[in-house]
């Protein structure tokens, strides 16, 4: 997805040679033009699949999952990372590791929101070892949901979140496929493959 590559180019920041920092359009400060393509984006790239539902992770997953609900017409669930007053029982949970944050932290959705009826598109910021969209397809695994797939808006080619979900057959779309942060600069992989 060209716009998305050329904010990357533009406005990302390669903080080491395995962390990209989209603070300015994603990850703090939101772009919604952008979003709004995102959204149309995994709306095309998932038409055909009879999605009834996104499921994402609080809170970086949740601008371009509405979007995307928005294209699709369909409503959306963002997993919550702490346990809130009012989301205590009658859940579905996960345990996420992060390498990054080197942390454990369970994932939470109310079963209210789930059903072994519903198509689940799962969509997150990033992808990176994988154990973020793990934890995602878990929570459908428990609803007894079908899956869809799993779209990534920023996918980091070089780690081995794609492998790890291939793995277990699931299908992967990422808007962006970065090959390489070495040296200060992002570079992408030519095709955005599933
Ligand atoms: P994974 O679970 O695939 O290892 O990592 C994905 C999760 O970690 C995403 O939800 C994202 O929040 C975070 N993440 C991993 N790598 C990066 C990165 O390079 N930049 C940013 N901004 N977030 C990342």
């Amino acid at each position: 997805m060209n716009l998305l590559k050329q904010k990357i180019i533009s406005e990302g920041n390669v903080l080491s040679d395995s962390v990209l920092k989209v603070d300015a359009f994603l990850n703090h400060q939101v772009d919604p033009v952008l979003m709004q393509a995102i959204g149309e984006e995994f709306a095309s790239r998932f038409a055909g699949e009879k999605v009834t539902k996104i499921l994402t992770l609080e809170s970086s997953g949740i601008a371009p999952s509405v979007m995307a609900g928005l294209a699709m017409g369909v409503p959306v669930i963002f997993a919550r990372k702490r346990k809130s007053l009012t989301l205590t029982d009658h859940l579905y949970s996960a345990a996420v590791y992060s390498y990054t944050k080197n942390e454990t932290k369970e994932i939470s959705v109310s079963q209210d929101y789930i059903s072994s009826d519903d198509v689940v598109l799962v969509i997150d910021d990033f992808l990176a070892n994988g154990q973020a969209a793990k934890g995602l397809v878990s929570i459908v695994e428990q609803a007894e949901a079908s899956l869809a797939g799993v779209g990534i808006v920023i996918e980091k080619g070089f780690q081995d979140g794609r492998d790890v979900l291939h793995q277990h057959g699931i299908r992967v779309e990422s808007l962006a496929i970065i090959d390489s942060l070495a040296d200060g600069n992002a570079t992408f992989h030519n095709e955005e493959a599933s």
